[in-house]
């Protein structure tokens, strides 16, 4: 059995609906996802119902953005306490930044003589948490670019004209944010950020895995990030970062994640809840505490095994 934990709707810069993120993930006989909206958690009750009906184990998070000593990284926070009142102010904040962002890049591309309007943005994103996808697709509507792509090439990149930075947490606040809001923290997409050097800075703020499995990893990437994460002994996740029919095809079903790491995950959200519970068969934990992080070894690993699946808690 396999797992997708990374995936985005409506109510951030997907196009699916959670209800249909569920229902494809269904298709693909999958039998456990979690949402991972950046900076949301609204999609979490529609999908966690859907769920329920289909039949498949749902994890609640959501992907924040952050900042390590000016670059960025994204941390998947996953199975917080989506009522946790902190948690909802936090995001809630996060959500204004974005809005006020969209703002400013529409004034950017009105000083540039492209006369889209911030409530195009809006009304096409309808949604809180509104990011530069959504500007995209605003631009290749009003026809002045041909596709998303393009968009992100001409004004929204990074130093491209209408580029705005974005106020972004602490990758240290962060974690202890999530941790407070009783979930785990792991690194999204390592590759695409190249933060190797710094896991062992993140691994001392307590970060508690590693998503080794995604769309933009390779076989060998993959191998690599698993020794990594066997090295500091951090959790493994994996997702296809499906966006829907945001970036042309949907990844949703090309990522899978091996259930075992599923049941690791649950046991270690367990374990925080109810130390030394008796729900959970205590091999499957994390060795606490932590060794002194080292830097990852260079180059690429070998893969790491997975857990015997034969380590089964009840879920
Ligand atoms: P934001 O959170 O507003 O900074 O926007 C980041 C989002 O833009 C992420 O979901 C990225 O995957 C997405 N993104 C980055 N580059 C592109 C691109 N060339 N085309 C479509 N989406 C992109
Ligand atoms: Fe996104
Ligand atoms: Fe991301
Ligand atoms: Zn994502």
């Amino acid at each position: 059995m396999f797992a997708d934990l990374h995936l985005h709707t409506c109510y951030s810069d997907g196009t699916y609906t959670p209800e249909e993120v569920v229902a494809r993930a269904a298709e693909h006989s999958l039998g456990a996802v979690a949402l991972t909206d950046h900076d949301t958690v609204q999609g979490c009750a529609a999908a966690a119902s859907a769920c329920g009906q289909a039949g498949l184990e749902f994890v609640p998070a959501t992907e924040l953005s952050c900042e390590l000593d000016g670059a960025e990284l994204h941390l998947l926070a996953y199975g917080i306490d989506t009522t946790h009142a902190e948690m909802l102010a936090a995001l809630d904040r996060f959500q204004q930044v974005r809005q006020h962002r969209i703002r400013e890049m529409v004034a950017r591309l009105n000083q540039l003589d492209v006369p889209l309007e911030t409530e195009t943005v809006f009304a096409l994103a309808n949604c809180r948490s509104p990011g530069r996808p959504h500007v995209g697709r605003a631009l290749v509507a009003g026809g002045f670019c041909s596709s998303v792509d393009e968009a992100f090439e001409r004004f929204l990149k990074r130093h491209r004209p209408a580029w705005v930075p974005k106020f972004k947490i602490t990758a240290a606040d962060a974690i202890e944010l999530i941790h407070r809001a009783r979930g785990l923290a792991v690194l999204a997409h390592p590759a695409l950020n190249r933060l190797d050097p710094r896991i062992p800075d993140l691994v001392e703020m307590g970060l508690d895995g590693l998503e080794c499995y995604h769309t933009k990893h390779n076989t060998g990437t993959v191998a690599h990030y698993l020794a990594i994460a066997r090295q500091f002994d951090l959790l493994v996740t994996g997702g296809s970062d499906c966006h829907g029919m945001a970036k042309g095809k949907p990844t949703l079903g090309t990522v899978k994640l091996p259930y075992e790491h599923v049941l690791r995950l649950k046991s270690e959200l367990a374990e925080r809840r109810d130390p030394g519970g008796t729900t959970r068969a205590s091999t499957l934990g994390r060795q606490a505490p932590n060794p002194k992080p080292q830097p990852p070894a260079a180059g690429v690993g070998t893969e790491a095994a997975v857990p015997p699946s034969a380590f089964h808690v009840p879920h």
